[in-house]
């Protein structure tokens, strides 16, 4: 069994769904609201878990009435929540999302996100020790992330960084990183460069080895050398919510195979992914995702 430590965020979406966007001062009578749980840390933890990996998250909550559900659904998923921190007056990180006319506007806020820190990470080091892999995206302080980076790799751990949302980071942080895994919007921006430049040049100027998501055309990796492609899997897209982190997390849980067969994988279960609404809604089993690349 694969053993993952995910250090992330973890979000309660509040979900509006109305007739059109309010102006600035207006009521407006809604259609329908729904609570889904999120964040790119928690969403990679249950994508994980479903594929059978041992995954010990590394998160915080605050002391509002979503930490309890936050915690609980994860737990129910199969993923250990003792390194879950409670942060005292303090939300949970929430994401309050209007979605209008095939729209949205989203507005977050980090909550107990933003309160995750080094020193949080470093509880958990004794399972990073033991772990096949550790799991990092940037929805929590880039503190945080440093330290996850450092204490993988002091550790002798791979450490993959999913880095979303797109941030500039020093490059030396990304020589600690096994992989980075990010698309070419995130990548163009952690290095600093234009967002048009050809995503080949970028991934050979990356400090580190580099597997970019290309959407529905899959994904390219490179370790050393040039760059190759996995095309990705035919399927009825629904919803790509959520697909990015069942990459990831997919990519996490088979790296052991190795990095061809890992990113295949990955490509395999994502694309599982997009076949239902929701984020979580997808993510596939470990039998889904080897009946898909048989
Ligand atoms: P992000 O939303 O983070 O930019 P992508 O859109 O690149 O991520 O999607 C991540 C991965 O999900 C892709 O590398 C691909 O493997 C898979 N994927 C996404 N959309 C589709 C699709 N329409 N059909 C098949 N696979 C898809």
């Amino acid at each position: 069994m694969t053993r993952l430590v995910i250090v992330g965020s973890i979000n309660m979406d509040l979900v509006t769904l109305a007739p059109r966007f309010p102006a600035p001062g207006e009521t407006l009578l809604g259609e329908r609201f729904l609570t889904v749980h999120g964040g790119k840390g928690g969403n990679q933890a249950v994508a994980a878990a479903r594929l059978g990996a041992q995954v010990h998250m590394v998160g915080a909550v605050g002391d509002d009435a979503f930490a309890e559900p936050l915690r609980e659904g994860l737990a129910q998923e199969g993923v250990d929540i003792q390194h879950l921190a409670r942060i005292g007056n303090c939300s949970s990180g929430t994401a309050s999302i209007t979605v209008a006319g095939g729209e949205n506007e989203i507005v977050v806020v980090p909550g107990a996100n933003a309160r995750l820190m080094p020193s949080h990470v470093e509880t958990a080091r004794h399972l990073i020790t033991q772990a096949d892999a550790v799991l990092v995206q940037m929805e929590i302080p880039l503190q945080t992330v440093e330290a996850t980076l450092r204490l993988a790799h002091a550790e002798h751990v791979p450490v993959i960084l999913n880095p979303a949302p797109a941030q500039p980071l020093p490059l030396e942080w990304l020589r600690l990183a096994r992989y980075i895994t990010p698309n070419q919007h995130e990548l163009a921006t952690l290095l600093g460069a234009d967002a048009s430049e050809d995503f080949l040049r970028l991934m050979r100027r990356a400090p580190c080895p580099v597997v970019m998501t290309r959407g529905a055309e899959g994904a390219w990796f490179r370790d050393e050398g040039e760059p190759m492609r996995q095309p990705g899997f035919e399927v009825h897209a629904v919803d790509s919510t959520g697909a990015g982190d069942t990459f990831n997390a997919a990519f996490a849980v088979f790296l052991r195979e190795g990095l061809p067969n890992a990113v295949r994988k990955a490509c395999a279960a994502a694309a599982l992914s997009v076949t239902q609404l929701g984020a979580r809604g997808g993510m596939p089993r470990m039998a889904d995702v080897d009946a898909l690349v048989a």
